[in-house]
Parts: structure tokens; sequence; C-alpha cells
């Protein structure tokens, strides 16, 4: 049994953690940087030890530092939150270690699934479908051409052991392909320090749909539906629904069904992401999120499932509390990224938050950790909150998440939340002809 949870992250999802804990009765340990005293998981969790300076490598990045919070502590387990180290197989290990309960899959499954080229083998052999490709990373220019030349243009390099967006180069004729190569694999050096890249078809205008997969210690591993997350910018997510407007019962069950046989190939045990691209009927797998994702609470709305407290039990080993059988989802529910950033260039806007107001009525909810007053600081990535709504259908959503957006006042910083309403205002976005080109058409229009 978990008795103490030291959360390895900061921001909105450090104070889910703790929100989570507080539920199941479990003290908690923030660690935080020196950039991050006056932060509010700092001030909500029953201990805190400052573990570094501001820059990330030095301080949430610091495993050892980690390590020796939770044992002066007495914390028992970790929450690893998204980002950071969540997807990092030797931090799982070192825990496993130092005898403490990781909340998260498997080392050796984070390992596996977190090289993106390693995943679509594994895929493959289940009989997965996956997107025509490179089989593994390729070594030259030559090489990415002879499989590109077989497959047809356009193509995509992406990096093996991409995230965020990074290292990935389109490239729609064979003259493309020398630059995209250096330039991608120069990135995926940089962000990862692995600069293996590889290849795959590129779908001029698919939806991202996503499964959320769920394993017990036990064995039991369920799906809980899809989320779509198609609005995109720089292969960043801005905002996610759940369920689809292109997924039916039918293909829920299809896609749900390749989500579950892919996480039984991994063994895999809590929480996870399947992420597929779709395009008409037919979807592929992209990548596995070993991890919680930005994105969850759509799916908390629509299933009444607490998946952070889920993690924490499970983790603890507890069997997974989600009844047998086929689900429904319930009514609709939207998420919105608000980022410190500029809403037109996107360019991060860090700074004192000077007016905070939060919207609240029937369907809104506000997962953020900050408030009037607090300075956003420069070093880590710019969410500062993200606005949830939830109604008996698409349309309520929509009505729901305009009103609370209208209502949300942050001022001092620039935000995304003009952005958010232009889009809603849009008659395309309000029909849901989404895909993954739905940002790039919708800024040639304004
Ligand atoms: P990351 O791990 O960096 O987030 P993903 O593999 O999840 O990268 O891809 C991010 C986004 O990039 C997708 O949601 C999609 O918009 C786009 N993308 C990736 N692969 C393809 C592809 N083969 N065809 C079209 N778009 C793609």
């Amino acid at each position: 049994m978990i008795s103490k949870v030291l959360i390895a992250n900061r921001g909105e999802i450090a104070l889910r953690v703790i929100l989570a804990c507080k539920e199941l009765g479990l003290k908690t340990v923030a660690v935080h940087s020196e950039a991050d005293r006056d932060a509010l998981h700092v001030r909500y969790a029953d201990d805190d030890v400052c573990i570094g300076p501001a820059v990330s490598r030095q301080s949430y990045l610091n495993i050892s530092s980690i390590i020796a919070a939770a044992e002066i502590t007495g914390a028992d387990a970790v929450h690893p939150g998204y980002g950071f180290l969540s997807e990092n197989p030797h931090f799982a290990e070192i825990l496993d270690e130092c005898r403490l309960t990781f909340i998260g899959p498997r080392a050796a499954t984070i390992r596996l699934m977190g090289d993106k080229a390693a995943a679509r083998d594994t895929v493959k052999k289940i009989g997965v479908p996956i997107l025509p490709g490179s089989d593994g990373p390729l070594s030259t220019v030559e090489e990415a051409a002879g499989v590109a030349r077989v497959i047809g243009f356009p193509v995509i390099l992406k990096a093996a052991a991409g995230g965020g967006g990074r290292g990935m180069r389109i490239c729609w004729q064979e003259s493309d392909l020398e630059t995209a190569f250096h330039a991608a694999r120069n990135e995926a050096e940089r962000a990862f320090g692995v600069a293996d890249v590889y290849l795959e078809k590129y779908l001029e205008r698919p939806r991202h749909v996503e499964i959320q997969i769920f394993g017990d210690t036990h064995g039991r591993i369920v799906h809980l539906g899809e989320r779509e997350c198609s609005i995109q910018r720089r292969h960043q997510k801005l905002i996610e629904e759940s369920p689809s407007v292109a997924v039916d019962a039918d293909l829920r069950r299809r896609m749900g069904d390749a989500a579950i046989r892919i996480a039984q190939a991994v063994n895999y045990v809590n929480a996870g992401t399947i992420e597929f691209l779709l395009d008409g009927e037919n979807f592929y797998f992209m990548e596995m999120n070993t991890r919680i994702q930005v994105e969850h609470p759509v799916t908390e709305a629509v299933t009444s499932i607490d998946l952070v407290k889920e993690q924490i039990l499970v983790a603890g080993g507890a069997p997974l509390s989600v009844p047998e059988g086929v689900f429904h989802l319930r009514g609709h529910a939207i998420e919105f990224r608000i980022n410190a950033e500029d809403p037109v260039t996107f360019a991060p806007n860090p700074g004192k938050i000077t007016a905070f107001h939060l919207p609240g009525g029937p369907g809104v909810r506000v997962d953020t950790a900050v408030y009037r007053d607090y300075v956003v600081p420069p070093h880590y990535d710019s969410l500062i909150a993200k606005l949830i709504v939830h109604g008996k259908d698409r349309a309520e959503a929509i009505a729901r998440g305009k009103r609370a957006l209208e209502l949300f006042t942050i001022e001092g910083v620039k935000t995304s939340i003009p952005l958010h309403r232009a889009i809603l205002a849009d008659p395309r976005f309000a029909s849901g002809d989404l895909s993954t080109r739905f940002m790039e058409e919708f800024s040639r229009n304004q």
C-alpha cells in the first residue's frame, strides 16, 4: 500500500496529483526548483523540498535529488506527471532499486515504447496497421530516398526518440529529402540526445485520434474510449475532445481492440495512450505514450473515472475499478490548453499575472496552478491552465466553452484565450470538420 506520494513535477499536473492524493487520504511531497518557491503545488503538499536551481536539468530532471527528497520525507511512491522524467526508463528502474513505487508502467515497457521506430515494429508484428515506412532508423539520405520512392511522396521524417512535435520534417518530393534528413537528425540530437530518424508515409488530412488504455498488475487491460486531438499547432495539441465526431460505436470497438492488443503485447500496467492517425475509416498506429496525458480530463468527464486516483490505486496493487462490459461515453467534453503565449506568433510570454478570474457554472472545470500576482517563470513550458467543459452533447459543450472563455480573465501575460474563442466561432469547428491541418487553414483565413 502507498501512503505518501512524492510528485516529481510542477504546475497544474503536480496540483492535480495532490488533489487525487487528498481524496485518497494520502500524504504528499512537493519537490520544486528555486524558481518555484511560490508555486501552489508547494503550498498544498504536506512536505516540500527544494531540489535545485531553476534550470530543469538541475532540478526537475535531477534524479538523485528527487530520490534524496523521497528518502528525507519518507515518501514511498513517486508520481512523475507528464513531461520531465515521466517517460525515462532509467528513472523508473532506479526508483525500483530504491524500493520506491513508480506510479506508471514498468521500466522495460517505457524503454520499448519510447523508441518510436521499435514501437512500430512491435505493433506491426501483432497485425495492427501502421503507415508504410522504413524498418527502423535510416543511416543515410540514399536509404531514405529508396524507401520514399517505394511508398511514394509525401513522406515524413520522424525522430525515433521524438516527443513534443520535435524532430519531424515533411518531404513533398525527393529534392526535399537531403535538407530535411539533416535538419531532423540535428533537431533530434539537440532535443533528445539521439539523432536516429525513421520515415513513414505522410497523410495529408488525417485526424489525430487516441485511445486511453489502463492496465492493472493482475493482467486486466481496458480501454476508455477515444480523444480527438486534431486541433494542433506545430504538431502540438491545442484542443482535445471526447468522443470524436468521426468515431462511431463500431470504429470505437475496432480502435479500442487494437489499442488493447498493443497494450497486451507489452504487458502494460497503469495509464497509457495509443495514438492513431485516422484517415476516413482507416486508422494507423502512430505512437504510445506511457504516462498520463495533458488531455486526460476529457476522458474523466465522459467516463466519470478519476484517472489519477486510478493510477495511484493500481500502482499500489489494486485491481482496476472500471466495471466489466461495454461502457457509454456520457455527453461530450472539450479541453482548451491555455498557454502564456502570443496568440498569433505562439512565442512564450512569461511574466506577472495582474488579474485572474476563473469561470465556473455547470460543466466547467479548470486545472491550473497560477493565481493573481503569480509570476509565470520563463524556464518551463508555457501551459498555465486547462479549461475543460462538459455538456450533454457537442453543441452544449461548445456553448459552455464560449461562455467560459468569455469570462476567463487573465491579465499581465498574453494567453491563447483569444485564439480559442476565434476557433470556437469558426463554422468548420462547430460542424466537426477537423483534421491535423485545421490550424494551418484557419490561420490562413484570419
Ligand atoms: P510527437 O511524439 O512529437 O508528439 P507524434 O508521432 O505523436 O509526435 O506526431 C505528432 C503529430 O504530427 C500528429 O498528431 C500529426 O499531426 C503529425 N504526424 C505525425 N506523423 C504523421 C504522418 N505520418 N502523417 C501525417 N501527420 C503526421
